[in-house]
């Protein structure tokens, strides 16, 4: 009985940034939970390579800044495949520099992604959804969706807005049978964060800050992905689940 509740067998499934790091760990997860994942990114031979690694896992490669190719895409799939019913907005980048410095270009392409791109998919995947009255929308936030850091203004900003995001979509999508939910991960040994991992000082620094004392590993955030992409979070809306090893429970 418990077992069903988290059994995605028969749903259709699309991670958008998933060629690697985070994403193509959720992909996999979502997949070993019964989905039927669609994998995405803007290098097609990457994405082929990350498919490869998954059984019955299809490629979309597009780009989540372009509304034209976001709604091509998701019409596309939907016409081959059928219905998608889980939507992982997950696309994301980081662009760090100081604010006195920062460029509006750096500005306007870490918001186009991590902002815009969210939207594009969410309106493309979520009206469709909300016409059939079911569906699952999962945004990947941040602890940056919560808490500043020196250098990073645009990413921030944008997470900050991800959990609004989720918030306004659960209440306007919440009675039509889909729920938006994000999950927010910590601090993960990826390429987005490699400049930090490749620093021992900022590694020591975040021992100390995490409660568990060490880098998460991107599978430790599947748990939360099946379980806000399954029928166990039916009645769960506009909620951010922290997989942070606790960083934002404390100072
Ligand atoms: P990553 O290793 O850099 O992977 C990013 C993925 O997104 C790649 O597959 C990339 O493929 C794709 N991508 C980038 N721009 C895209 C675009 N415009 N359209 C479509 N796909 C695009 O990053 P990650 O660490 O896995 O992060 C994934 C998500 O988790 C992001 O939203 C990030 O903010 C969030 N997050 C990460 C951490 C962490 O510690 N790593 C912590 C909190 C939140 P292409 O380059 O081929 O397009």
């Amino acid at each position: 009985m418990s077992r069903a509740l988290f059994d995605l067998t028969g749903r259709l499934a699309l991670v958008t940034g998933s060629s690697q790091g985070i994403g193509l760990a959720l992909a996999k997860g979502l997949a070993e939970a019964g989905a039927t994942v669609v994998l995405n990114g803007r290098d097609a031979a990457k994405l082929d390579a990350a498919c490869a690694g998954i059984p019955g896992a299809l490629a979309a490669p597009f780009d989540v800044t372009d509304p034209d190719a976001v709604e091509a895409a998701i019409a596309g799939i939907e016409a081959v495949h059928g219905p998608l019913h889980i939507l992982v907005a997950n696309a994301g980048i980081n662009l760090r520099a100081p604010s006195v410095e920062m460029p509006p270009e750096t500005w306007r392409k870490v918001l186009g992604v991590n902002l815009d791109g969210v939207w594009f998919c969410c309106q493309a995947a979520g009206k469709r959804m909300v016409a059939r009255g079911a569906g699952k929308i999962i945004t990947i936030c941040s602890v940056q969706s919560e808490l500043g850091r020196p250098t990073i203004a645009p990413y921030a900003s944008s997470k900050g807005a991800l959990r609004m995001l989720t918030r306004t979509l659960c209440a306007e999508w919440a009675r039509q049978g889909v729920n938006v939910n994000g999950v927010a991960p910590g601090y993960y040994d990826t390429e987005l964060t490699s400049a930090l991992v490749q620093d021992p000082s900022f590694t020591d620094w975040l021992c100390q800050r995490v409660p568990a004392g060490r880098w998460g590993k991107v599978e430790e955030l599947v748990g939360a992905t099946v379980f806000l992409a399954a029928p166990a979070s039916d009645f769960v809306h506009g909620h951010l689940l922290y997989v942070d090893g606790g960083m934002t429970a404390v100072v």
